[in-house]
């Protein structure tokens, strides 16, 4: 998850949406905060992406973005810069923010933080008649993927992919360009797949463990066991099939909170 830098003063918030260069500006409004009563005199909608918001917690009721957290004391979380949540367990599922938030994790030894390798996983959307009433997954050969199968939405709709773009930066735009290799996969299993009939869809990007070449990694998670902070259990690398071994995986985060039941 993209984190950007906030400076609450005043009753406001402001959000650097660009790292490229710093103008000065907290500077600014930290002097005029000093010998000034800044009274705010309107407010105003924003259209953000999601994961600002997630991240900020712009809406506390619905998204408290966890900022860290601290076993010394009371075993907690801190759901912002200032609070802390007391608890008896913490189990971090954050996906994309995995390590960071493990990073962030008091006396959590840093070497045991594994690379976060982004994978996006693209679709493309059908413009015709649905020709096919099931799903169709062909043998995988893509690295990293199980190949571009055909997915039917609610609506009946065809939508190909995912495939696997290997990114830097987490980013959900899908590049039109790659529709040159879905015709030709798709093409494998439906030689009569139409020309421009794909458009782009949606992406997904995956929290993968390991690189372009490199043996796929197994789900990571690490409890009191293998790190000896009891109560806690990180949750590294869960793409897919975690959505379908969802109940698997709780049963073995509980069985690791456990404490001692494996072995490191
Ligand atoms: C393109 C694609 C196709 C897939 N297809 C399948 C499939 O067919 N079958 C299948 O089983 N699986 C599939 N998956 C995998 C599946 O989506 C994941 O395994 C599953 O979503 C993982 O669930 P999770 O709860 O661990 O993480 P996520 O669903 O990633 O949820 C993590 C949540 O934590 C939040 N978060 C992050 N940092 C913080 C923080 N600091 N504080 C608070 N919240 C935070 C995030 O915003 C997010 O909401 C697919 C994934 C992709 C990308």
């Amino acid at each position: 998850m993209r984190e950007y830098r906030l400076l609450v003063a005043a009753g406001l918030v402001f959000v650097q949406l660009s790292d490229k260069h710093d103008n000065g500006f907290a500077g600014v409004i930290d002097k005029l905060c000093k010998d000034r009563l800044i009274v705010p005199g309107f407010t105003i909608k924003v259209r953000t992406p999601a994961e600002m918001v997630v991240e900020n917690a712009f809406d506390e009721n619905h998204f408290g973005p966890v900022h860290g957290i601290s076993v010394s004391g009371a075993f907690g979380a801190r759901p912002s810069e200032s609070g802390e949540l007391a608890v008896d367990a913490v189990v971090n599922s954050a996906g994309l923010g995995a390590q960071a938030l493990a990073r962030r994790t008091e006396d959590y030894p840093q070497d045991r933080v594994p690379r976060l390798v982004l994978a996006r996983g693209n679709y493309f959307g059908y413009a015709g008649r649905p020709v096919f009433s099931r799903l169709v997954y062909p043998a995988p050969r893509i690295d990293g993927g199980l190949g571009t199968h055909v997915t039917l939405d609610l609506a009946g709709r065809m939508r190909f992919g995912p495939d696997v773009e290997w990114i830097d930066e987490e980013n959900y735009n899908v590049n039109p360009e790659r529709a040159k290799s879905f015709y030709a996969s798709i093409r494998r299993y439906w030689p009569a797949l139409p020309d421009n009939s794909l458009q782009p869809d949606y992406a997904g990007v995956r929290p993968k463990l390991t690189g372009p070449g490199e043996p796929a990694a197994d789900f990571m998670i690490e409890g009191p066991a293998h790190h000896g902070l009891p109560g806690l259990v990180h949750m590294f690398g869960i793409e897919s099939p975690g959505l379908t071994s969802s109940l698997s995986l709780a049963d073995e985060v509980v069985t690791q909170l456990d404490a001692g039941s494996i072995s490191a």
